[in-house]
């Protein structure tokens, strides 16, 4: 049976960042009665929502992304226990919850790995105070110090800790600082993310003069590459450095086919070639919840049948040449690339990507055997999967 996972979305930050576009309300303005309110709904909505899935696969992996899963405080542990035992997840399953440094005390972290968590994924984003209140985090590096120190004692062995670079104000002294300042904690896995503004956020109003330019956003992850290296680990995946054997094996079921089912408002899911996505408001998810219906978003309700999935609602099943390209192109994020032979026996190859692997290679944006982004390439990776989406 193939590898499979099961994602959770948890919808609520404190405040919203100015630069995220991620589907989260925020509610620090709420009381507290009234955030115990919001999340008890929302668990016992995602809890039915994972009864109303009949499914033959059976997860290895349970990831919390958001949003900002930490703010669920002690309500996560017995949600991660009741999840596990739903999915039955056994003691060797991947176990991950994001977590805010500003939202997660050591109460929950000690509750969360009693819980069965496995891997805290923190976001860190910069050791520079100054920065992250230009992000508008609600946490400093010493706020982040206390979490990292809580999460050790805590007992969790495996912390990911995510960075941003090309940020405004941020040089290359002040890139090479925050990277000197994670290895030396010596974190097992860490994900690099370039800033990304999108279109309906709040930074995308600002001048475009005060972000950094692309040759300078270009060199910070050359920076990353080469520091990272030298201290021991393995680039992995365009945005992604694990320690040995540290892999994300959810993030991994992304970029290699795997299924997932996604539960809760706005998750997604990929199950039997067909890709889907829930509801979005959290209300119109809930509502949906409340009559027993799975929280599909309309646009996927085609008439196409879902067979195996006792067929409740439809969904869109990609078609064949999407889904062989998108398994190209999720296969080149990964650093070791993919094996053509292995590929071209599952998939067959479309005999157009021949001449335009030719002039990746020329251009020195690929190598071959197995096919894979050389260090030019993982710099201009959107270009390289161009070049299959469009031939
Ligand atoms: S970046 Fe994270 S904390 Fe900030 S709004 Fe987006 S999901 Fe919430």
């Amino acid at each position: 049976m193939n590898k499979a996972g099961v994602y959770v979305h948890i919808p609520f930050c404190l405040q919203r960042c100015p630069y995220c576009s991620f589907q989260s309300q925020a509610i620090g303005s709420l009381s507290k009665d009234a955030r115990e309110e919001l999340f008890s709904e929302y668990i016992e909505a995602v809890k039915k929502e994972a009864n109303l899935w009949q499914l033959d696969f059976a997860p290895s992996t349970l990831y919390f992304g958001g949003g900002t899963p930490s703010l669920l405080g002690a309500h996560l542990g017995p949600m991660v226990r009741w999840l596990r035992e739903r999915f039955a997840l056994d003691g060797g399953s991947e176990i991950t919850v994001e977590a805010n440094p500003a939202t997660v005390g050591r109460d929950d972290l000690v509750s969360l790995v009693q819980s069965g968590v496995t891997r805290l994924s923190l976001g860190l984003q910069s050791s520079h105070d100054s920065l992250l209140t230009t992000l508008g985090r609600l946490h400093t590096w010493s706020d982040f110090l206390r979490t990292w120190s809580d999460a050790r004692e805590a007992g969790f062995e495996n912390i990911s800790l995510d960075l941003i670079y090309g940020l405004p104000g941020q040089d290359s002294c002040l890139w090479r600082q925050t990277l000197e300042d994670v290895l030396a904690l010596r974190p097992e896995h860490i994900s690099l993310y370039a800033l990304t503004v999108e279109e309906d956020t709040p930074w995308a109003a600002l001048a475009q003069d005060i972000f950094p330019l692309q040759d300078d956003v270009a060199s910070e992850y050359e920076l990353a590459c080469q520091l990272l290296s030298e201290r021991g680990y393995e680039h992995y995946e365009l945005s992604n450095w694990a320690l040995p054997g540290k892999e994300s094996q959810h993030n991994l079921l992304y970029w290699t086919g795997g299924e997932y089912l996604g539960l809760g408002a706005a998750a997604h899911s990929y199950l039997g070639g067909s890709r889907v996505w829930n509801s979005w408001p959290r209300e119109r998810y809930l509502a949906q919840i409340a009559r027993e219906r799975r929280p599909l978003n309309w646009r996927w309700a085609l008439p196409q049948a879902w067979g195996s999935w006792g067929g409740l609602a439809g969904g869109e099943k990609l078609p064949f040449a999407a889904r062989r390209a998108e398994a190209l192109i999720l296969g080149l994020r990964l650093v070791g690339g993919v094996d053509l032979e292995t590929f071209s026996a599952k998939w067959g190859l479309d005999p157009k990507w021949q001449e335009q692997i030719e002039i990746l290679v020329q251009s020195d944006l690929l190598a071959t055997e197995p096919l894979r982004l050389t260090p030019r390439g993982l710099l201009l990776a959107n270009q390289v999967f161009l070049r299959f989406l469009e031939n």
